[in-house]
């Protein structure tokens, strides 16, 4: 079986799916299973749902109704006869997000995020697959929740492989064409959970793994895996082949061209990975498998921007050890920030930090009754893989460097 994946912007409108269509009748699609995310930037308008559900509820009726509007501009454009039964598949699912809300009795802002975001994804696969019934790609829909089975880690839930792997093998139809959502997965009470933000290419990666698939092919609007993000580059080179050690290191690192889940278990099961141009899907684009590092070997540009500098030092002089350090490190867990880089000295540690989950205020509260805190925000983080003299000038040009480590490898600059 081979896995496809469809990301927001390859769904984004009516032309777009009608891309998709195109896509599948060029590559081919029997025998794989399609996963699809929410339709263009669903999800950012379904976490501002969550905002306003928690902060002002005046405003979430109107708010769910744009993302409503958004998704029947696309449906009449699709399906000229509106008493076609997928009119009311979708309006049902809105029923259910509006249902949720007016019921809910959880006051947990990741339980009820987990609940309500993931209906993008179930009108964004709802549309699509009733499409391509109608164009006669005939495909079954599967609900992933069904399939992929998680904690209750809401927001960022881990895999249970073992759950997981049994659903797959019993619930996939082998031999047609599946259309599926990416991002979610159920706990054990059959609540919806997801996978954290652009979680969509990891779960083609699940999905390829418990199905021992062929390949793994992540379809986008640019032509592969380059050697920097087009929109914050303006010259940049494809690669052709990257390792999946490289491949991890650059997505660790955050090319988010790929998801960074993503590539373990396809190299626990040498299942290649193609990342495509949706456009032109014939072209070969990037495959990342066994072999060498890297081809061509050229330095690698990673920014990741509103990043969070915290430099502590102590307030008394003392150094700051292997107690202090896995004390520090436990508030940012408990805070789920994600740690980027960090570098310490005998009184001092300075740490670059994700702040993804908005825990940033209260640590810092905390951290400031034990140490000197300077905290810098908004800073962002450069990557270069495989740096040389001109490519770390010129990063540095004309900025303030606040922080700069360099490894083999790799140089890393957090810059204002
Ligand atoms: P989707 O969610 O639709 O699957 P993403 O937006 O997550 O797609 O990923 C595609 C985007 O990733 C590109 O439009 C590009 O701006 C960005 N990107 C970041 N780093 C890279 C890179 N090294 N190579 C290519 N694209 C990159
Ligand atoms: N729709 C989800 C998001 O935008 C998952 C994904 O697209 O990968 O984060
Ligand atoms: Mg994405």
């Amino acid at each position: 079986m081979r896995v496809f994946k469809f990301g927001g912007a390859s769904v984004k409108d009516a032309d777009a799916v009608r891309n998709v269509v195109r896509v599948l009748k060029e590559v081919g699609h029997k025998d794989t299973v399609v996963i699809i995310s929410a339709m263009g930037k669903t999800t950012n308008a379904m976490e501002k749902v969550v905002a306003a559900y928690f902060d002002d509820k005046k405003q979430v009726a109107g708010l769910v109704h744009e993302v409503w509007t958004y998704h029947e501009a696309i449906l009449e454009e699709l399906f000229e006869n509106n008493s076609h039964p997928v009119y009311t598949k979708v309006k049902e699912l809105f029923e259910e997000v509006r249902g949720f809300l007016a019921w809910n009795k959880s006051p947990k802002n990741a339980f009820v995020y987990d609940q309500v975001v993931g209906y993008g994804e179930l009108v964004s696969t709802t549309i699509i697959s009733e499409y391509l019934n109608e164009v006669g790609l005939s495909n079954v829909w599967k609900d992933v929740r069904n399939l992929i089975k998680t904690d209750t880690n809401y927001r960022d839930a881990a895999v249970n492989w073992e759950r997981t792997q049994d659903q797959v093998s019993s619930e996939l139809d082998t031999g047609k064409l599946n259309i599926t959502q990416g991002f979610l997965g159920s706990d054990d009470n059959n609540f919806t959970t997801t996978l954290g933000r652009e979680g969509s290419d990891y779960t083609a990666a699940i999905l390829a793994y418990c199905l021992n698939a062929e390949s793994v092919t992540i379809w986008k609007d640019v032509p592969g895996v380059l050697n920097a993000d087009p929109r914050n580059f303006k010259e940049t080179q494809l690669l052709n082949k990257i390792s999946y050690r490289e491949a991890i290191e650059l997505a660790f690192y955050g090319a988010s061209v790929i998801h960074p889940k993503t590539l373990q278990p396809l190299q626990r099961k040498e299942i290649p990975l193609h990342v495509k141009s949706f456009v032109s899907p014939k072209d070969n684009g990037t495959t990342v498998g066994k072999g060498e590092d890297i081809s061509p070997k050229i330095p690698c540009f990673i920014v990741k921007k509103n990043q969070v500098l915290i430099k502590l030092s102590s307030l008394d002089f003392s150094f700051i050890v292997e107690n202090n350090i896995s004390e520090i490190f436990k508030l940012f867990h408990d805070h789920r920030m994600k740690v980027d880089l960090i570098q310490n000295s005998a009184i001092s540690f300075s740490v670059c930090l994700d702040n993804k989950f908005n825990g940033l205020q209260p640590m810092l509260n905390e951290l400031k009754r034990r140490f000197k805190v300077v905290c810098h925000e908004d800073v962002s983080l450069y990557t270069i893989r495989h740096f040389d003299d001109n490519s770390v000038k010129s990063l540095q040009n004309g900025r303030s460097v606040l922080v700069e480590q360099r490894g083999r490898e790799t140089v890393q600059l957090v810059v204002k």
